[in-house]
């Protein structure tokens, strides 16, 4: 290590300037929120996706002005618990589950109920 460099923090300060230094190419989005506010963000020309909405300092939802709001995507379907269930069993499966457990209820309570179904 030579003299000059003892004593200082290596890693943490640099001695480089922004002289020469070109900054990337930016382009400069505007936004607006429901209430006027004005917000101007820079993304690099690079950027492949613009978002269309960006958060106001307000708190509430800005979108782009020069350009049209994205068409909604379509909704992917989410299977739900139900969905996956049916995918398992049949109708007459959970029917007969379901009556075995109204019937252990019964037990239970200790009172013998009519079947909601007869049982086929
Ligand atoms: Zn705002």
């Amino acid at each position: 290590m030579s003299e000059s460099m003892r004593g200082t923090r290596l890693g943490y300060l640099s001695y480089e300037t922004d002289a020469h230094v070109v900054p990337a190419e930016r382009q400069v989005i505007a936004y607006t929120c429901p209430v006027g506010h004005q917000t101007v963000v820079p993304f690099s020309v690079e950027a492949e996706e613009i978002p269309f909405e960006w958060g106001c300092r307000c708190g509430r939802t800005a979108s782009r002005t020069d350009v049209d709001a994205p068409a909604a995507k379509p909704e992917k379907h989410q299977r739900s618990h139900w969905d996956m269930l049916l995918e398992r069993r049949t109708i007459a499966d959970l029917e007969v589950l379901l009556q075995e457990r109204i019937d252990l209820l019964h037990l239970q309570d200790g009172v013998k109920r009519t079947p909601l179904r007869k049982s086929a």
